[in-house]
């Protein structure tokens, strides 16, 4: 046997034979990341999009160290704690009205998985069996074979092709396009789905692709006409990105089911929530056995974790720190201009802290050959920028200054010209 590489760590999303090397990082600081090498490196990605106070934060990590003290683990079928209280008792109080149960998991695949598993428990509890999910073109939802098929299917999902489940999708509402998107909604919901998933206002893996409010909320009313559950996937919109807390807010919309993850302990600890209206929990409230809801992992509502999301969802609580996100969307906002007037630029768009463009190349996609040039050069600067194919993109940590900003836009320009 060849050994193929010195380590024997397989990694997420890594073509080992390209990418031999990883950056090995000791230390997270706010919105640095300091290097084995002693580099420093501005995370403008939040890594992978958890990252929301900073790295690190103290309110975070102190309330880490404490659970840790007190009850690390605990089987949460027939047993609960406080921080898992305490969790969703804010959860209910920050998102939408309307929204009356939490269910705990681990991460936005597994959120997403329990919200399709709570609207096919429903219609079958209910004895109307509906099983179809209607999806939105270049969806991402996560890479369990149930997120898998609810997601967009291409080269990720090439090898599995065969396991994913059959799925109604809608095209993006491209901008002019709208009325085709809402359209083709209305008529799938005709033929009774059991649910409609979304992630509200930008669709993050499949390029940072941004649409209005009012379509958001057109396709809530459409699903709501018709009987159909509404999930909002706000993995990634969720915790501030988008400029509000949540997405679904800008369209003052209650989403039937809703998934929160990523940034829900800051970014600290994995852990998520499916949130669902009354009656989605009724159908499955029986002194029949047989209609619980089957589903648990290991570490379910994790006392530790779920401290970690307390310590954040307090911090939610303090006005400065909505204050922080509208201050990032401003100098993001600011930093975008001359980028509109430059035509090596494609696409300049940005929706609260989130900003996207795409650099004008002819082989787009992300496999594009562009995409792993882009990755050296931006590390070689000092940068975690991880683009999307052409699409480059910055979703900084809210502690983000403007000198952070400057340097990560002056090596975007620079970019153009690799
Ligand atoms: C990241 C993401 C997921 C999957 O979350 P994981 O924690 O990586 O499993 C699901 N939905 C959306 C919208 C995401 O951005």
């Amino acid at each position: 046997m060849t050994r193929r590489k010195t380590s024997p760590i397989w990694h997420p999303f890594t073509q080992h034979a390209l990418q031999p090397d990883m950056v090995k990082i000791e230390r997270g600081e706010g919105a640095y990341l300091f290097a084995a090498d002693g580099r420093r490196i501005i995370d403008a990605i939040s890594s992978w999009w958890v990252v929301t106070h900073g790295h690190c934060h103290p309110p975070i990590v102190r309330a880490i160290q404490q659970q840790a003290e007190q009850l690390n683990q605990i089987i949460f079928a027939g047993h609960t704690h406080e921080p898992a209280e305490q969790v969703a008792s804010a959860m209910l109080k920050l998102a939408p009205r309307g929204l009356d149960y939490v269910f705990f998991s681990d991460s936005g695949s597994t959120s997403v998985e329990v919200a399709l598993k709570m609207a096919l428990g429903y219609w079958h509890n209910i004895g109307e069996p509906r099983s179809r999910i209607v999806v939105m073109q270049h969806s991402y939802h996560g890479d369990t074979i149930g997120a898998m098929s609810v997601g967009a299917r291409g080269v990720f999902n090439a090898a599995y092709g065969p396991l994913l489940f059959d799925v109604a999708t809608v095209p993006f509402p491209s901008e002019g396009q709208e009325r085709e998107t809402l359209d083709a909604l209305e008529a799938v919901c005709r033929d009774k789905p059991a649910a409609f998933i979304v992630e509200p206002l930008i669709l993050g893996a499949g390029g940072m692709l941004m649409y209005p409010a009012w379509v958001l909320k057109e396709m809530k009313r459409i699903c709501e006409a018709f009987g159909v559950w509404f999930i909002a996937d706000e993995v990634m919109t969720g915790w501030g990105r988008t400029g509000t807390l949540f997405a679904c807010e800008q369209a003052d919309v209650t989403p039937d089911i809703a998934c929160y993850s990523k940034g829900l302990t800051g970014g600290a600890l994995p852990l998520a929530v499916t949130l669902c209206r009354e009656e989605i929990f009724e159908a499955h409230f029986s002194q029949d056995r047989s209609r619980t809801f089957f589903h648990s992992s290991s570490y379910t509502a994790n006392p530790i974790a779920c401290a970690a999301a307390k310590a954040n969802l307090d911090l939610w609580n303090d006005p400065a720190v909505a204050g922080r996100v509208a201050a990032v969307a401003t100098m993001q906002e600011k930093a975008l201009t001359p980028f509109r007037a430059d035509d090596r630029f494609k696409n300049v768009r940005r929706t609260g802290t989130i900003t996207a463009l795409e650099l004008d190349v002819r082989d787009g996609g992300y496999l594009a050959g562009i995409g792993p040039k882009l990755l050296a050069f931006f590390g070689n600067r000092g940068l975690l920028l991880r683009p999307l194919g052409n699409t480059i993109y910055v979703m900084p940590p809210y502690c983000v200054t403007q000198a952070d900003l400057d340097e990560i836009y002056a090596a975007i320009v620079e970019a153009a010209d690799l």
